[in-house]
């Protein structure tokens, strides 16, 4: 197929990469990351979108989603499918999906799970959201970008199954690295309770793969120095665009909203930023009570 892809950063580069190796010819714009083996450089965003059959965005944000889009819809092909990977507001993903449709492109929002080692290896998960001939179009791609992808539904969908696994993720990793400190403070080996808790209905993802206490478990960034992986701020943009969407719908969502504010804590008024999400541990770990 002949690809657009606009955002080539951490996750975009190595997605574009995959795709021209795959044998697509992919041409690219990011005005500032370098351009992938196999990738021609395009000169905008528009020289990249224009006459093509697919057109990726992997971009920071709702709002530079909406100008990327504004921008490159009125050259693309009529029929062309607008495939956008970033994590956005489900509102934005709707609005850039509706304007797309009126245009007679077919859109489709794709955010991924597996961060940039998924990307790299191609084995993302998409959580997609859009129509089934626009899904049809795009699952030859996500099977070079990843391992898996499940069509949730109409456009914001995605966005939305995105940021509701998102979140329980971070008030699972919370309550993980919580139980941790708690276990160490009442003498308890950190070994044994992974052991419990990883075969006892307290297991998650958090405990069981992504460990955060470090020699426990299978590999993660806890025996890295807690370097990401899944760095704090990442977890604390999809926090806050799960909170932004429950007071949208005017959702009673408690515990999602005290991820974020601890989140929000730990990357703005401590030390989190840069670390990774599961380094809480070691904050509790250092905190007393009140
Ligand atoms: P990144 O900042 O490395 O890449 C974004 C790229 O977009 C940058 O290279 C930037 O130059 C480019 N860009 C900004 N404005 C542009 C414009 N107007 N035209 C063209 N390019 C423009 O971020 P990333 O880590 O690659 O993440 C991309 C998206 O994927 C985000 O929405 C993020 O939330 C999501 N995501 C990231 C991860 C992760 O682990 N990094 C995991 C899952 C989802």
């Amino acid at each position: 197929m002949q690809i657009g892809f606009i955002g080539l950063g951490n996750m975009g580069g190595p997605m574009a990469a995959n795709l021209a190796a795959a044998g697509h010819e992919v041409t690219g714009f990011d005005p500032v990351a370098p351009y992938p083996d196999g990738v021609t450089p395009a000169k905008s965003g528009k020289d990249a979108a224009r006459g093509r059959d697919v057109v990726i965005t992997m971009l920071p944000d709702g709002p530079i989603l909406r100008a990327v889009a504004a921008d490159i819809m009125g050259v693309m092909t009529k029929g062309a499918v607008l495939l956008d990977c970033s994590t956005v507001d489900v509102d934005s993903a709707r609005a850039v999906a509706a304007d797309a449709e009126a245009m007679g492109l077919r859109p489709l929002d794709a955010p991924v799970s597996g961060g940039v080692g998924g990307a790299s290896a191609g084995t993302l998960t998409f959580m997609v959201g859009g129509s089934d001939d626009a899904f049809k179009t795009a699952a030859p791609l996500f099977e070079v970008m990843g391992q898996k992808a499940v069509h949730c539904g109409a456009y914001g969908d995605g966005q939305a199954a995105k940021i509701c696994n998102n979140m329980i993720l971070g008030v699972t990793m919370i309550a993980t690295c919580e139980a941790f400190a708690l276990a160490d403070k009442l003498g308890l080996d950190r070994q044994a309770m992974f052991d419990v808790v990883s075969t006892s209905s307290g297991y998650s993802w958090s405990m069981n793969a992504y460990c955060p206490a470090p020699g426990i478990g299978p590999q993660s960034p806890a025996d890295n120095g807690y370097r990401p992986g899944f760095a704090a701020e990442l977890m604390l943009k999809d926090l806050r665009l799960s909170q932004q969407a429950a007071e949208a719908v005017d959702a009673d969502t408690p515990t999602g909203q005290l991820a974020r504010d601890l989140y929000e804590r730990f990357v703005e008024s401590e030390d989190g930023r840069g670390k990774d999400f599961s380094a809480l541990l070691p904050r509790f770990e250092a905190r007393s009570r009140g």
